[in-house]
């Protein structure tokens, strides 16, 4: 299965029916997560809250709404992105997801940043960022892009974490309005790092896709 589309609408299945941990029993619905399977940003929270356990879909509530705000100031379509959730299924009374949680579910989020390949991640609220930067500390690292293997990660507040605390409303749509330029970086310095195209003994021209991921950009 290569079609991206086809493996994300596989991992969604599976995610919608998932029972590897207590959280099922708890939900009204999953949120394997939506958007655009051939994009070059994915977004990843911490979980659904109470409209999103409601809808089966991602930042559906408050903190989707000052989302969609965020991305604006990004200059990003919510349906060009990619977005999902650390775990899959609503924490009661939205307590922090637990490690075995994350660990549980983290299969499903390697899977999806697997099938999507995406130049950029960026990170809302310390649980995704805790994925990629295990030591940094949100409010010194937020906004600013660090190459992890072949990807730029861009660890941001949470956009709740504004609804709570006013003063970061500023913050996030300076980090956010910096996106552009972030994504454009990354994707020039993929485009850069691809070999050359080989002539074949027939005379056709291939792009060795594979090796180009497998580049060390850095
Ligand atoms: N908060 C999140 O982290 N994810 C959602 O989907 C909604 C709220």
């Amino acid at each position: 299965m290569n079609d991206p589309n086809e493996k994300l609408t596989e991992i969604a299945k599976q995610v919608r029916t998932c029972q590897r941990c207590a959280l099922h029993t708890t939900r009204k619905n999953s949120v394997p997560g939506e958007g655009r399977a051939n994009t070059d940003v994915m977004f990843i929270g911490e979980g659904p809250g109470y409209h999103e356990n409601e809808q089966g879909r991602p930042f559906v509530g408050q903190a989707g709404k000052f989302l969609a705000e965020l991305l604006h100031a990004a200059n990003l379509a919510r349906e060009n992105v990619f977005i999902t959730n650390v775990v899959k299924c609503r924490p009661p009374s939205n307590r922090d997801p637990e490690p075995g949680e994350l660990a549980t579910c983290n299969e499903f989020l390697e899977q999806q940043i697997e099938a999507i390949n995406p130049r950029v991640i960026v990170t809302l609220g310390r649980f995704s960022m805790g994925k990629f930067l295990p030591l940094a500390r949100i409010s010194e690292a937020h906004g600013k892009p660090v190459w992890v293997k072949d990807r730029l990660i861009v660890p941001m507040y949470h956009p709740a974490a504004a609804l709570h605390q006013p003063k970061l409303k500023p913050t996030l749509l300076h980090d956010f309005s910096c996106l552009p330029e972030v994504i454009r970086k990354a994707v020039e310095a993929h485009e850069a790092a691809k070999p050359a195209p080989v002539k074949t003994p027939e005379n056709k021209e291939s792009h060795p896709a594979e090796e180009a991921k497998q580049m060390d950009l850095f």
